[in-house]
C-alpha cells in the first residue's frame, strides 16, 4: 500500500494531498499540495518538483501539464508530483522563504530546525524518500535566461540515461550545490534530474513545450507511460565544465550571441560601453561551448556574471547546432501561443503570459 502525507492511495488512484507546513501568522494553514498517481500496474516511482524556488514558475506548468495528460489506469509506477514545494515564496513572487533562507540550500533539513529545514524535511519524507527516480524542475534566477539543459551525474549510466531520453539540448555533469534537494537525494541512491529553463516569474513557450515532453519522455524510458510522439525532443550534447563570464568592468552589457548559439574561444560575445559612447570593452569566449545563460539586465557592475557557457571539447563542426535543433519546438511553441482569431464580436483569449 502506498502511504503519502498519511493517506493510502490504492493502485489506479488519483489522490489530492495537502501535507501541513505550519500556521500564518493570521492563523491560516499553509499546506504543500502533492498530487499521487499510483498506476495500476507496478514499475518505476518517480518525483516531480517544482517553484522549491519561489518565483521560478515554469515548472508549476510543466507539471499541470504533464498531470494533464497522465492517466493512473494506464500508469505503470507511482508519480508524485509537488508542483508548489516553497508556497511561501511562490505567493509572493520570491526565491526565498520569509526569512530569506534559501530552501535550496536547506536538504536534508529537520524536524526541529526552521522553516526552510522543516520544509525541506516534509519533502525528502513525503516525497522524494518513497521514490527511486525525480526530476526538479528550475529556472535561471532573477535577472537571467536558460537555455533548457538537464543538469545531473552524468557518470552514473542510468542517470545518462534518463538525460538523453530527457532530450533537452544540452546535459551537463554536475554534483549540484550542497543542500540542494538533488545533491542530497543522489547520496540517497536516487537517480535525479535537474531541468534548468527560461526565466522567473514568466511562462517561456519553449522552456515548457522541451520540459513537458521531457518529463513525458523520461518516463517513457523508464517504461511508465507507452511510447508517445513528442516534438521537442533532441540528442543531448554532454558538457562536463561549465564557466561563467563576469564583466571585467562596470557598465552596460551588449549582448551580441544567443541562446543555444555555439562560440569558439575568444570569440565576441557582446561588449560593455558606457552611457555616453565613449568606450566599448569586449566581452571574449573562454573556450569552446555552447551559451546556455544570459544576464537579462544589462546595468553590471565589475565581476558580475555575464553569460554561462558550457564547456565542450571538440571542434564546432562536429556538434549539431542546438539553435537550429531548438527553432523547431520554438515554431511549434509560438504557433501553439497565437491568439485564436478573434470573432467580430467576441472577446480575445488564449495568450497566456
Ligand atoms: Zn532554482
Amino acid at each position: 500500500m502506498l502511504r503519502i502525507g498519511g493517506k493510502e492511495v490504492s493502485r489506479g488512484q488519483r489522490a489530492s494531498i495537502e501535507i501541513p507546513v505550519g500556521r500564518m501568522p493570521t492563523q491560516v494553514m499553509v499546506t504543500i499540495p502533492v498530487r499521487v498517481l499510483h498506476g495500476a500496474e507496478d514499475g518505476a516511482k518517480l518525483w516531480l518538483s517544482a517553484a522549491i524556488h519561489g518565483d521560478e514558475i515554469n515548472g508549476v506548468e510543466i507539471i499541470r501539464q504533464v498531470l494533464e495528460t497522465l492517466d493512473p489506469g494506464e500508469l505503470r509506477g507511482i508519480v508524485v508530483a509537488a508542483p508548489i514545494v516553497n508556497v511561501f515564496g511562490f505567493s509572493v513572487h520570491s526565491r526565498y522563504l520569509p526569512d530569506r533562507r534559501d530552501l535550496n540550500r536547506s536538504f536534508p533539513g529537520s524536524r526541529k530546525g526552521s522553516l526552510a529545514a522543516r520544509l525541506a524535511k516534509i519533502l525528502m519524507d513525503e516525497v522524494v524518500d518513497p521514490c527511486a527516480y525525480g526530476i526538479d524542475l528550475h529556472t535561471g534566477a532573477a535577472g537571467r535566461m536558460n537555455l533548457p539543459q538537464v543538469r545531473c551525474n552524468l557518470e552514473d549510466e542510468e542517470t545518462r540515461r534518463c538525460a538523453e531520453a530527457f532530450g533537452a539540448p544540452l546535459m551537463m555533469h554536475s554534483a549540484g550545490p550542497g543542500g540542494s534537494v538533488r545533491r542530497v537525494a543522489v547520496s540517497r541512491g536516487k537517480r535525479v534530474l535537474v531541468y534548468e529553463a527560461g526565466e522567473v516569474l514568466r511562462y517561456n513557450p519553449v522552456a515548457i513545450k522541451v520540459g513537458v515532453d521531457g518529463v513525458l519522455g523520461v518516463m517513457m524510458a523508464l517504461d511508465m507511460i507507452d511510447p508517445r510522439p513528442r516534438i521537442s525532443a533532441v540528442t543531448p550534447v554532454p558538457s562536463y565544465r561549465q564557466k561563467w563570464v563576469r564583466a571585467q568592468r562596470g557598465g552596460i552589457v551588449h549582448i551580441q550571441v544567443e541562446l543555444g548559439e555555439r562560440v569558439v574561444r575568444g570569440q565576441p560575445l557582446g561588449v560593455i560601453a558606457d552611457p555616453m559612447g565613449e568606450s566599448e570593452f569586449p566581452i571574449r569566449a573562454p573556450g569552446e561551448g555552447y551559451v546556455i545563460g544570459v544576464i537579462t539586465n544589462p546595468l553590471v557592475h565589475r565581476g558580475d556574471a555575464v553569460l554561462h557557457i558550457a564547456l565542450v571539447d571538440r571542434p564546432a563542426t562536429e556538434d549539431t547546432e542546438i539553435r537550429s535543433q531548438l527553432n523547431k519546438p520554438l515554431s511549434d511553441a509560438n504557433e501553439a501561443m497565437q491568439l485564436p482569431a478573434e470573432p467580430a464580436n467576441g472577446s480575445a483569449k488564449g495568450g497566456e503570459s
